[in-house]
């Protein structure tokens, strides 16, 4: 769906990609450290606006690297 573009639920090309602005979205992002802003891993969500499938997606590398050296 990130890289398609492409719903793999219905086949919908009704994504859209929703950034976390740390306001409306931040339940879902990943801290590496406790309350920090530093901490905070932004998880980027794409959604079908067919049929509401949601995908979660980390999606620079050095933020998968932190969250690789704090729970692998
Ligand atoms: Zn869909």
């Amino acid at each position: 769906m990130k890289n398609s573009g492409i719903c793999p639920k219905c086949g919908s090309n009704n994504v859209v990609r929703v950034p976390d602005n740390g306001r409306y979205a931040s339940s879902n992002s990943i801290y590496t450290t406790r309350a920090t802003l530093f901490g905070k891993i932004p998880v980027i969500r794409y959604v079908c606006c067919s049929c509401g499938y949601v995908e979660n997606w980390v999606e620079r590398p050095d933020e998968l690297e932190r969250i690789s050296q704090q729970f692998g």
